[in-house]
């Protein structure tokens, strides 16, 4: 057994996570959530209805230190009137585990935790295909052919529920990603609205609030602090980052748009992340030894923070010397499913993830060469570390 470390934030599945919101917008409309909504400390009953719908903002990777950061300065006016506005502030819950984007993006998306729809991380071992498989393309490691998105498709999302309740969605997300099987997972039963750049964002929301005959769901997603936050790092009081400074100014503009028109249509806008990023230190990037690689069973899963490794336990890899001050914790995974890090039993998907789980320390990487060389990066996130787990909540209702 592992030992509980107080520097780990768990996800909260219990009604303070990422999870539960996606539950809350369900129960704004009336429709049975597989989960509970977010607790009433954190949002009151219902506290996401709205007389036009409820709009749903997720900026990829705006943790809620980054967040704080932001607030810190007078850069993000409109974002600062959102935090006055909402009658409970400016809130923190959680991200889920693993903290990236492929895992969390499915539970805003069906309102279920990992061991529930299955993607328990950035990469998995398929039994059925004896493959390690990227769940962003979909795609086997070393090939471009994706899988078939009913392979991994496990529970219904949360458009089908509203769908199925006749409350339509429209999901406003990047055209680019429009068709890819990652998406077709994720947007099953909304209307996709593709932008092409960020003024897009509310221009979409406006013809589809325009064209709305009833109250609605709107789903809005902005990618781009985690890419930024990857390249130059996420902006943290002690380790400031321009380039997301800048981003942030012109997401504060967007955000004012789509704040002023969920005004004039009556919707409740909830701001939220997917999950934060960490400051990285690219020089303690770390590789596995070559003998350390022999001893894994196949190629390692999960992501740069938290490997999933097979072939070796908890022992091995407190034993491996190149890993001694680069490993915050190794837990079985058994374990860490145990503990509720994946938010249920996970039933027949653990082969998923292997037989032990490794988190990276502060500042640490671990980088694995998949076949296109290996690129150490100034920021990331799928740890437990608080500014990757912890995400923003902001709620204004509508009228
Ligand atoms: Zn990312």
């Amino acid at each position: 057994m592992s030992v509980p470390n107080p520097e780990l934030i768990l996800p909260d599945y219990d009604g303070g996570s990422i999870v539960n919101v996606a539950a809350s917008v369900l129960d704004a409309f009336g429709v049975a959530a597989p989960v509970a909504p977010l607790r009433p400390d954190l949002l009151p009953v219902g506290g996401l209805a709205g007389s036009g719908g409820t709009v749903l903002l997720v900026f990829d990777a705006l943790g809620a230190a980054q967040l704080d950061t932001a607030l810190a300065t007078d850069r993000i006016p409109q974002l600062a009137g959102l935090v006055e506005r909402a009658p409970l502030g400016l809130q923190h819950i959680t991200s889920i585990f693993p903290s990236t984007t492929t895992a969390a993006l499915n539970s805003l998306a069906t309102a279920c935790p990992p061991a529930e729809h299955g993607i328990l991380g950035h990469m998995l071992w398929f039994e059925e295909i004896r493959s390690v498989v990227n769940m962003l393309t979909l795609c086997p490691i070393g090939t471009t052919k994706p899988i078939h998105e009913d392979v991994v498709r496990r529970v219904p999302t949360i458009y089908q529920r509203l769908a199925a309740a006749r409350v339509p969605s429209t999901l406003i997300s990047d055209r680019a990603f429009e068709g890819t099987p990652f998406t077709n997972l994720l947007a099953e039963g909304a209307r996709f609205a593709g932008y092409h750049g960020l003024s897009q964002i509310s221009y979409q929301l406006e013809l589809a609030l325009q064209a709305a005959s009833k109250p609605a769901f709107y789903s809005l997603y902005w990618p781009l602090i985690d890419t930024l936050s990857h390249f130059h790092g996420p902006d943290h009081r002690e380790t400031p980052s321009a380039a997301c400074q800048l981003e942030m100014e012109f997401i504060d503009l967007m955000v004012g748009k789509v704040a002023e028109l969920c005004a004039r249509h009556g919707c409740t806008l909830a701001v939220i992340a997917d999950h934060g990023q960490t400051r990285l230190q690219p020089e303690r990037a770390v590789e596995f030894s070559a003998e350390f690689r022999v001893a894994l069973g196949r190629v390692p899963a999960g992501a740069s923070r938290a490997p999933y490794l097979a072939g070796v336990d908890v022992d091995r890899v407190r034993a491996e010397p190149g890993l001694v001050d680069t490993v915050q914790v190794a837990i079985a995974t058994d374990d860490a499913v145990a503990a509720g890090w994946f938010g249920g039993a996970c039933d027949g998907l653990t082969s998923r993830i292997g037989d032990t789980i490794v988190l990276a320390r502060d500042g640490v990487q671990f980088l694995y060469d998949y076949g296109r060389g290996t690129f150490a990066f100034s920021g990331s996130h799928s740890g437990m570390t608080s500014q990757e787990m912890l995400v923003p909540l902001i709620v204004v209702p509508g009228n």
